[in-house]
């Protein structure tokens, strides 16, 4: 193990937050972990999930332990060596490119992976094969963000550090639930409440979840109708006089187009629209306006939208026109929910960006790509690679006809699931890359690559406040699994492709990091040493910051961005945008009056097929259910824990009802977790819900889905 100054140090494999971990092993060789006091992140915490991290480790009896494959979708498959699967997996990537051209494949990956294995894939697909074509499951997290942020501040960069959290006098908490789905961030949130009662916390959610019990005041609105109360607090702040004129005069564009359209509404029109006492929404309001530190903090609730970007910029908007950002306490903090989807993002991990947050469209920093990877100019292309749910669309319809999956479960997280299942079936060639023999994906597979797991490589994640942190390689790889970077330059040497040899993930990390050099996220200066040395930093970090004296904040990296009030826009002004606040999600009807909403629970993340193996963590909550408020249920005769049949115009999903008072009439809800139970898919909630995307950041509208929910009754 990669023993350092520190101890035997990793990183949390599970949410955004990135908390640091000890390891150490028992007489037998098992793993133990603990939380890092001296990482800066969580100081010692961790949550449920984190603290049962071993027994996901110490547990192998689900793993995948050698490469198998099949020469035909009737044959079963073999074990076989990894010569033979990368060789024969090489020739069919090979015959597709020749046939029908670059586009025909793809890569499918996750916000899982490390930013080295990112980075290799990435190269590999968009610098040799010459296609776009890669996404990842951060696109049904992320992505309305990260435009999200470009439009307004210039580039996907969050300003802010989880330190401001705790100097702030007024946090906004929209469409997030960190109480469960981010504990340790949330537990700092509560510790600077005791230390300072007169902070307020805002929360906008049609749920009262565990954060709302925190909240001074919530914001209990109505589904789709987000950017109508950023609008009214907006209004409310100009109304008060609680703006700040000379830095939106200084700092920003297009204010005086945004304060037509705010007004357009009065806030008590706008209360009515979204379902909340008017009154609120001027108390949150008056906070605000008389913070002195004003943190915005999302995630899903306004990322999983047909109009998530606008959600993001009607946001950010309350920052920019209160002059909230660039100083301590003070700018918008997207939470991520998973662990490396930032550093996906860094290395142009997704099928419209380039490494670095260079721009695929823009033909300057292709070409600069192109020669740092020695490939021919013109070799990628301008036009982006196909996102996540339309690659399985293009395998519906014959475009595609080779999938590479990894590190991710699509057959449960993809919006209108059962479509893309039969999709997949149709696939001409599905590779997957997985550490575990549960998921579904692996029933289509012609090759499976058993890859290694958490603790059984080295690498590095980026955390939600652009800290990077680097994992330890602790112990072993079961059987033959590789770790994910080693098994895609492996592959891509067999496709014939140079500069693929790295003796490391070192030297990885080196490459991407020299990639960076003179972008606004540039970290040319860091490498394994360092990380090894101070645990983690923020990026930027570049030579100044290597150079800085070790009792010097600057050794850390940049802890805030734009303190000078420089955006990275053309102007260097940040742009307050605009736009019809209209919700574009799947219509209402007779047959479907229901809003569904799907989200996460305190114990379990994502598709489960870590935090499933944990017996302590079922005991939270141990099966898939559906909350409804007890008038709808009456009005349908569903009694408590009774089984129920939630339709949509797609699918259906069977679960027991659980009725609370929490969630708002007319709301349902049900948690994204479940697969395949007993051989039944009647436990995914993607079985209902639908495909409609935001038309800026292609991310699906898993927080609308028109549904009628019936008890069960018998055939
Ligand atoms: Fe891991 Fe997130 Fe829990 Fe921290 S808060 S221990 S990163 S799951």
């Amino acid at each position: 193990p990669g023993e350092n100054s520190k101890g035997i140090t990793t990183t949390c494999c599970y949410c955004g937050v990135g908390c640091g971990i000890e390891v150490a092993k028992d007489k037998l060789g098992r793993v133990i972990v603990k939380g890092n006091e001296n990482h800066s992140v969580n100081k010692g915490m961790l949550c449920s999930k984190g603290m049962n991290l071993h027994y996901t480790v110490n547990d192998t009896s689900d793993r995948l332990l050698y490469p198998e494959m099949r020469y035909a979708r009737n044959q079963p498959r073999r074990r076989v060596s990894w010569d033979a699967a990368l060789e024969r997996t090489a020739a069919v990537f090979k015959t597709f490119i020749e046939k029908y051209g670059p586009d025909s494949v793809a890569f499918y990956a996750s916000g899982q992976c490390l930013t080295e294995e990112y980075y290799v894939v990435n190269k590999l697909i968009k610098g040799f094969i010459g296609s776009n074509n890669i996404d990842t499951n951060s696109r049904l997290c992320m992505s309305s963000a990260v435009v999200g942020y470009k439009m307004s501040l210039g580039e996907d960069s969050v300003p802010v550090s989880y330190d401001d959290l705790e100097i702030a006098d007024v946090i906004f908490v929209a469409g997030a639930n960190p109480a469960w789905c981010h504990p340790i961030l949330w537990r700092r949130v509560e510790a600077a409440r005791e230390k300072n009662p007169q902070l307020k916390i805002i929360v906008s959610d049609p749920r009262k979840t565990q954060t709302c019990s925190a909240a001074n005041v919530h914001l209990q609105l109505n589904p789709g109708t987000d950017i109508t109360l950023h609008h009214a607090i907006g209004r409310a702040l100009i109304e008060n006089g609680d703006i700040n004129s000379d830095f939106v005069k200084q700092h920003t564009e297009g204010f005086e187009k945004y304060r037509d359209i705010v007004f357009e509404r009065t806030v008590a029109e706008a209360a009515a629209i979204c379902g909340v006492e008017e009154a609120l929404i001027w108390e949150a309001a008056s906070y605000i306006g008389n913070a002195r530190g004003f943190i915005t903090m999302w995630t899903m609730g306004l990322n999983q939208s047909v109009v998530g970007v606008n959600k993001n910029l009607s946001l950010i908007n309350l920052n920019l026109i209160t002059g909230h950002i660039g100083k301590p306490g003070s700018g918008p903090l997207s939470l991520t929910g998973q662990p490396n989807a930032m550093g996906g993002r860094e290395v142009g991990g997704l099928s419209n960006l380039l490494p670095a947050h260079r721009d695929l469209t823009n033909e300057q920093h292709r070409a600069e790509v192109e020669a740092f990877w020695g490939v021919p100019k013109g070799r990628i292309p301008a036009k982006p690679g196909l996102t996540a749910t339309e690659m399985f669309e293009a395998l519906e319809d014959g475009r595609l006809k080779a999938i590479w999956i990894l590190c991710t479960n699509p057959l449960i997280s993809l919006p209108d699931v059962r479509r893309a299942e039969a999709a997949l079936k149709k696939a001409k060639f599905v590779v997957v890359q997985e550490v575990s023999n549960k998921p579904e994906t692996l029933q289509y597979a012609d090759v499976i690559f058993p890859a290694a797991a958490w603790t059984e490589k080295e690498g590095t994640m980026t955390n939600a406040e652009r800290r990077v942190s680097y994992l330890n390689k602790i112990t072993a790889a079961p059987g033959e699994a590789l770790p994910d970077a080693e098994i895609i330059c492996r592959f891509a040497q067999k496709m014939g492709f140079a500069g693929f040899d790295y003796s490391n993930a070192a030297e990885i990390f080196a490459e991407h990091a020299a990639l960076t050099r003179g972008t606004n996220i540039d970290m040319s200066a860091l490498n394994y040493s360092i990380l090894k040395e101070k645990l983690t930093v923020q990026w930027p970090y570049t030579d100044v910051h290597a150079k800085a004296q070790n009792d010097d904040e600057a050794s850390l990296g940049t802890k805030r961005l734009f303190a000078d009030r420089q955006f990275y826009t053309t102007s260097k002004k940040a742009i307050i945008h605009s736009f019809e606040d209209v919700n574009k999600s799947e219509a209402l009807s007779a047959d479907f009056p229901l809003i569904l909403t799907t989200g996460r629970i305190r114990d379990q993340w994502h598709t489960m097929s870590k935090t499933g193996k944990v017996n302590k963590l079922k005991q939270h909550i141990s099966a898939a259910f559906l909350e409804i408020h007890p008038d709808d249920a009456l009005q349908r005769g569903i009694r408590e824990n009774a089984l129920v049949v939630i339709k949509s115009r797609r699918g259906e999903v069977q679960v027991k009802a659980k009725l609370s008072g929490d969630i708002k009439k007319g709301v349902v809800f049900l948690p994204m977790h479940w697969g395949k139970v007993l051989n039944s898919d009647l436990n995914r909630a993607n079985n209902v819900t639908n495909n409609l995307l935001d038309p800026k950041s292609k991310e699906p509208d898993f927080k609308f889905t028109a549904v009628e929910v019936s008890p069960f009754k018998k055939p």
